[in-house]
């Protein structure tokens, strides 16, 4: 079983795209939340997601807000003027696919959640000391998460009393132990200074984990995103990956 694992797409359908494109074959996708959210394009992101085989997706903190389930006073500027426009846009059909996304789904062995375990829409998992926290909110062998838009492999091993922290995970295939925290980086707006698209593969019969980056024209979601009139910094940001 090969799992497609994306997150953070954030409406951006030219990344969302090329990921699909680039990623080859695939037996099921895990979406770890915020389809919405920043980008010009939620109804064709949500769209294209839908048709994606054996498919388990998490609510986001994006996903939420749009669906009026989280104050937006929480966002800044820009994903709230963002916010504002995609939800007098959303189709009533998404609306209710977003409506009914659980925050947490138990797969054999894994766990899906967008920001961490323990605070599914909102923790951002960035240190190994909120990792090491974290630990204690699950039972399975992995966790995926989403939300900071860095890739990430964490493992905390008990026998040793030690965290294993990897934040630069590009391009390189990491035997799957347990017990780790897995982040595969944002599909439609990295924050690790690469504007490249992020995404991960498990593969359950290697038992690897691997983190893949592929570019796409990210000039064309910005001339979108300016077209609308959204916020210039949804799109600046694109360009340098932050
Ligand atoms: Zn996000």
């Amino acid at each position: 079983m090969k799992n497609l694992v994306v997150s953070d797409i954030h409406a951006n359908l030219e990344a969302f795209k090329n990921v699909l494109e680039k990623s080859g074959n695939f037996d099921a996708v895990w979406c770890l939340g915020d389809i919405v959210g920043y980008g010009p394009d939620p109804n064709a992101c949500i769209n294209l997601l839908r048709t994606l085989p054996n498919l388990s997706c998490v609510l986001g903190n994006h996903d939420a807000a749009i669906l009026g389930d989280m104050d937006v006073r929480l966002f800044n500027q820009e994903a709230r003027s963002s916010i504002d426009w995609q939800r007098t846009h959303i189709s009533i059909e998404n609306l209710s696919y977003l409506k009914n996304l659980p925050e947490k789904i138990n797969l054999p062995g894994c766990l899906l959640v967008h920001g961490s375990p323990r605070y599914p829409l909102w923790e951002y998992i960035l240190d190994p000391f909120v990792a090491r926290a974290n630990f204690d909110h699950f039972i399975e062998n992995f966790c995926f998460v989403g939300h900071s838009h860095q890739g990430l492999i964490a493992r905390w091993d008990p026998s040793r009393e030690k965290m294993d922290w990897n934040s630069n995970v590009n391009g390189n295939m990491y035997k799957m132990k347990p017990r780790m925290i897995l982040n595969p980086g944002s599909v439609g707006q990295p924050r690790d200074n690469d504007r490249r698209a992020s995404y991960g593969i498990f593969d359950e019969e290697l038992m690897s984990w691997e983190i893949f980056r592929v570019d796409y024209s990210f000039e064309t979601t910005q001339q979108k995103i300016n077209d609308l009139k959204l916020p210039g910094k949804n799109a600046q940001r694109l360009a340098g990956g932050w």
